[in-house]
């Protein structure tokens, strides 16, 4: 009965501290740690009241970023730029026009704590390379913008590639470690911007237009704004998060190194 007893406390022990190192130590190194909706489920051998005295893991950033990929020092792509105030400007606000979500932050003249405005200057906001400059951009007629939109209203959803035209003039910048920033919607690209060419961050990439909008189509003064994205992979940075957990990833993203 005792030597039952000491097992069954043994165990327990055991239970405990690895519950506290897995606390402490969180993911090991170099390894990606999963993200919230693949959490992994605990042991079925651990009782609830195991679970319930062991402190929740850190939040970090987990979801969103590799263990290896920088997460803050992004300068604002506008100069003196801030967030928007407004949550429609932010990742995951709908969009019903086309049924989808917006995948980016938009920086729009008198939401952003600067000039953003047709023409203004968009800055890298990392050093990096040039993954994609549209200098032969032909803008969409009104004819196949009406067919990219009502199609997306047909299926449900935006098509990769209608995402892509309504994003209009682009340049995307590679930062190494799966991120890309996109900027989009824009009104021109400095000659030297080209694929393969390195830029610091701060250098001009663009000016900020509205190509790719649809009220821009027929109004050169309709729509100008930034559209930016933080791009992890296959995913955009804050891609299923709330609002407040949005906003405080972008934040940390233009935060200090
Ligand atoms: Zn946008």
């Amino acid at each position: 009965m005792l030597g039952r007893i000491s097992l069954l406390l043994s165990a327990f022990l055991v239970g405990v501290a690895l519950a506290v190192l897995l606390a402490f130590c969180g993911p090991l190194p170099g390894v990606n740690a999963p993200s919230v909706d693949e959490q992994p489920t605990p042991a079925s051998s651990a009782s609830p009241s195991d679970l319930s005295t062991a402190p929740p893991p850190p939040r970090i950033l987990p979801p969103f970023f590799p263990e290896n990929a920088i997460r803050t020092g992004f300068r604002f792509p506008i100069a003196g730029a801030c967030l928007s105030s407004t949550d429609n400007h932010m990742p995951n606000a709908p969009r019903a026009y086309r049924a989808g979500v917006h995948e980016g932050v938009d920086f729009y003249d008198g939401y952003a704590c600067a000039p953003a405005g047709r023409g203004v200057a968009v800055a890298a906001a990392r050093d990096g390379v040039v993954l994609r400059a549209d200098h032969g951009y032909r803008e969409l007629t009104p004819v196949e913008m009406e067919a990219v939109l009502t199609r997306s209203q047909r299926q449900g959803y935006t098509g990769v590639e209608d995402l892509d035209r309504l994003r209009g003039r682009q340049v995307w910048i590679d930062h190494g470690a799966g991120i890309v920033t996109r900027y989009a919607h824009l009104l021109d690209i400095p000659s030297a911007i080209r694929e393969g060419v390195s830029v610091k961050a701060g250098q001009v990439i663009g000016y900020v237009g509205n190509s790719g909008i649809l009220e821009g189509l027929t109004d050169p003064d309709a729509e100008n704004h930034l559209h930016f994205e933080v791009r992890i992979g296959d995913r955009y940075l804050g891609q299923g998060a709330g609002p407040a957990e949005v906003r405080g990833l972008y934040e940390q993203v233009f935060g200090g190194r």
